[in-house]
């Protein structure tokens, strides 16, 4: 990817297209292509197409998406289906018609089943049954991956699909119907440490396990898998379990009970922690194993607790000072 390849970060203004943006920056990109959605809606066919055939960027990281936390994305299903199914087929169709050499599209670790054997294989998709709190994303996901397999092989394209755990950082959702848990758990135990509550409600039992990456590791990961030498990106495309699927984890495991002391104690609140059995767990364990990844050469660099720190600091500086 030479430094000034037309590049197209869809999703810009999202935590994660933000921190890829950022990441593009420092390694030296400056043409960059960037849409608000007020100036592009991803979900009109016609104005995607217009935009392509415009501008023909070079490289595409697709990182819009409707994303949210667990009652988020069972309560808003139909929102999560048809925005997600929309965007990534307009971008991943106009891509392939205007020559786009390299795509990314991003998705989440939430495709695989929800009793998938941990750690998750890119080749144990679709395997059994999904989560049902999430399956309407999950199944726009899915299609995203299978339509990037499809023009790859129908059409000759060098799409590619990476799936991270459950990420976190600045620019995070930090809205408590909407967010997922680590920026939730950031805002409730501040609310609570500046009123002086004796109580935070944490969600479910606090058994389940997450994998959590910083989205600047995320960012990082991106833009390795972009720059990947052409045989090694092909490896990936022509994997024959998991054609153009690689998973983005950090191994970093951890049970949200845990999580929750650990937000508890970078945030420094000093009351009781409450558990809310009647919110649900989500499926129980989602490790994905990025194997793959690593034997790339890639790895991730920020540790959790000093993620949540800087994810902390983001927030008091932009969300809630
Ligand atoms: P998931 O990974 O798709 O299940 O998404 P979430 O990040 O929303 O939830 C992860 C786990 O954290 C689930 O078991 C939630 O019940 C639990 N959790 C605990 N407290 C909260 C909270 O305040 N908000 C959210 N979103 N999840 C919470």
């Amino acid at each position: 990817m030479r430094s000034d390849a037309k590049i197209f970060v869809a999703g810009h203004r999202g935590m994660v297209g933000s921190a890829i943006v950022r990441k593009l920056e420092q390694a030296g990109y400056s043409n960059l292509l960037l849409k608000s959605s007020a100036e592009l809606d991803l979900r009109n066919q016609s104005a995607v197409a217009a935009f392509f055939e415009q501008h023909k960027p070079d490289y595409v990281f697709l990182a819009a998406a409707r994303v949210g936390g667990i009652i988020a994305n069972s309560t808003r299903k139909a929102e999560f289906i048809y925005d997600n199914l929309m965007i990534q087929t307009n971008v991943i169709h106009e891509a392939w018609k205007s020559g786009v050499q390299r795509l990314l599209f991003l998705g989440s670790t939430c495709i695989y089943p929800k009793f998938a054997p941990q750690p998750i294989r890119e080749a144990d998709l679709l395997t059994s049954p999904l989560e049902p709190s999430n399956d309407a994303y999950a199944v726009a996901k899915i299609a995203g991956i299978v339509q990037c397999r499809s023009y790859n092989q129908q059409y000759g394209t060098r799409f590619l699909a990476a799936m991270p755990n459950n990420l976190y950082g600045p620019g995070d959702n930090y809205d408590l119907t909407g967010s997922h848990v680590l920026p939730a758990l950031l805002r409730k135990f501040h609310e609570a440490k500046q009123s002086g509550s004796p109580n935070v409600t944490v969600w479910g039992t606090g058994t389940p396990l997450r994998e959590f990456m910083h989205v600047d590791d995320l960012a990082d990961a991106s833009l390795f898998l972009m720059l990947l030498d052409d045989e090694r990106y092909g490896s990936i495309l022509t994997y024959s379990d998991a054609p153009a699927l690689i998973n983005v984890g950090s191994g970093q495991e951890i049970s949200i009970a845990d999580l929750a002391r650990m937000v508890q104690q970078v945030v420094g609140f000093e009351g009781e922690l409450v558990f809310d059995t009647d919110k649900p767990d989500g499926t129980p364990r989602k490790l994905a194993n990025s194997s793959r990844l690593h034997a790339l050469g890639w790895k991730h660099r920020i540790e959790l607790e000093e993620g949540v720190r800087d994810a902390y600091r983001w927030f008091v500086g932009h969300v809630f000072p």
